[in-house]
Order: structure tokens, then sequence, then C-alpha cells
């Protein structure tokens, strides 16, 4: 079974506007995969259909084999989602947002944890776990959203432009972190649109634009191509 896998996806948001126009997508386990493109592809679409933050028009989504819309709940137990925009409690502390996300996924406190102190000492939080979310600079926000989306452990990992108005130093920070979970067996998929940021991490990049995947190829044979 694939880690994800897409088949005819479309989407036809409220306004009438076609933003997928039928995507075949599927990611095997243990890759580290992106989907890259412009501004306006349809990358945000396809990763908030595979959150359930979308409503998708027509097509399936599965991860490791489960439907989203029969078997939504153990999908998500092997799911962790970064989107683009902050989401959490603002006024919350950076601990408590962590352990609090464990426990929509029914993990006991003292587990929900360890897990949390693993991940934020990790991402280099452990000194903030007592300060509210909006105290944090922007790329402290940008690695509490990844500490939160791993702290059920889940075996794939999607991040929606992870290094998005992130500075170079952190960008790298934040790469080399990406790499050590996937060498430790975590399937993970980003968006961007930066070639060179797939090119650093990704061993296989799917293109899309205009709500239509144009090509999906490894690394090597789409670097040839170029
Ligand atoms: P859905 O079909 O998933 O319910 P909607 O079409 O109802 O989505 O739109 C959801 C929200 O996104 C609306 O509040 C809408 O105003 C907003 N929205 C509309 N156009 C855009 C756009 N081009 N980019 C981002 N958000 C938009
Ligand atoms: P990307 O993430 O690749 O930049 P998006 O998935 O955000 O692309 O957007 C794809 C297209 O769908 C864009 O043209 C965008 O304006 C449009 N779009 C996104 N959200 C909405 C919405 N809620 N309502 C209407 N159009 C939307």
């Amino acid at each position: 079974t694939h880690a994800l896998d897409i088949r005819g996806l479309t989407k036809t948001y409220g306004d009438g506007f076609q933003a997928l126009k039928g995507i075949d997508l599927s990611v095997a386990e243990g890759d580290f995969f992106a989907l890259l493109g412009p501004n306006g592809a349809g990358k945000s679409t396809t990763l908030g259909i595979v959150s359930s933050l979308v409503n998708k028009t027509a097509g399936t989504v599965s991860v490791f084999g489960c439907d989203l819309d029969t078997k939504l709940s153990e999908a998500k137990m092997n799911l962790g989602v970064v989107p683009q925009e902050f989401n959490f409690n603002q006024f919350e502390k950076v601990f408590d947002i962590v352990t609090t996300q464990a426990g929509y996924y029914g993990i006991p406190l003292r587990q929900a944890s360890v897990s949390a102190e693993k991940y934020l000492k990790k991402l280099g939080l452990w000194d903030k776990r007592n300060t509210p979310a909006r105290m944090l600079s922007g790329g402290m926000k940008r690695r509490l959203m990844i500490a939160r989306a791993l702290v059920h452990e889940p075996r794939l990992l999607i991040l929606d432009e992870p290094t998005a108005g992130v500075d170079i130093e952190l960008r790298r920070s934040m790469w080399g972190f990406l790499e050590e979970m996937n060498r430790q067996g975590t399937t993970i998929i980003l968006t961007t649109h930066y070639l060179e940021e797939a090119e650093a991490l990704c061993r296989n990049i799917a293109i899309i634009d205009q709500g239509r995947i144009l090509k999906n190829t490894s690394k090597r044979d789409l670097l040839q191509e170029l």
C-alpha cells in the first residue's frame, strides 16, 4: 500500500472556479516527495483535501490504505499536516499547544508530555515551552506547527510550503530536521514553488500547474530534462 494514494481528484470552489481538474498521485512509503508548482497551481487545495480542511468535489484519497471517506479516523492516526497558516491558539503556551493536539488522538497526558518534550527539543523550542505562542518569532511558530503535527508520531508528514518566509539559516536547519525524520522512516510530502528546495531534499517530484499534474518523476530524471 502507498503512504498516499489520490485518484481522480477534482475540486470546484463555491464560486465555480475549478482548482483541481483530475489529479492522480501515489507516494510510496518512505519517500521524500515534492509537489512542485507555481502559485495558484492547486497545491494547497490538494493538501487541504488530504487534511480534511477542504471538501473535495470528486475522487478518492487514501492514507496507508485507509480511504478518507470511510476510514477517516484511522487515516488521521497515520497523518500529520503542517498547513501554511498558523492555526494554533496564540494565547496558549507552546507546551500546551502540542499536548492538547495529542489529546485529539486519544493519547494519554503522560505519553503526550513525553512526545511533546521530544519534538520541542528536536525543534529547538524547549526553552520556549511556557511561552504563549503569540510571543514567538515567525520561524519559531513554523517549528511549533511541525512539533504539533508530529506529537502522535504519524507515518506520513505533509507540509505546505514549510520554508516560505523563513530565513536561509532556519531553512537549512529545517531541511536537516526533515531529512533526519525521513531517514528514521517517516514518509514526507511537501509542497513548494522553489525548484531548489525540491532538488535539495526530495527523491521524487510531481509538477502541478493549473489543477493538473504535468509530470511525476524521480528528481534525477527531472533534472536531466531541464
Ligand atoms: P468550499 O467549496 O470548500 O466550501 P468556498 O468556495 O465556500 O469553499 O470558499 C471558502 C472560503 O474561501 C470563502 O470564505 C471564500 O470567500 C474564500 N475564498 C474565495 N476565493 C478565494 C481564493 N481565490 N483564494 C482563497 N480563498 C478564497
Ligand atoms: P497553490 O497552493 O498552488 O498556490 P491553491 O490550491 O491555493 O494553489 O489555489 C488554486 C487556485 O484555486 C487558485 O487560483 C486560487 O485562487 C483558487 N482558490 C483557492 N481557494 C479558493 C476558494 N476558497 N475559493 C475560490 N477559489 C479558490
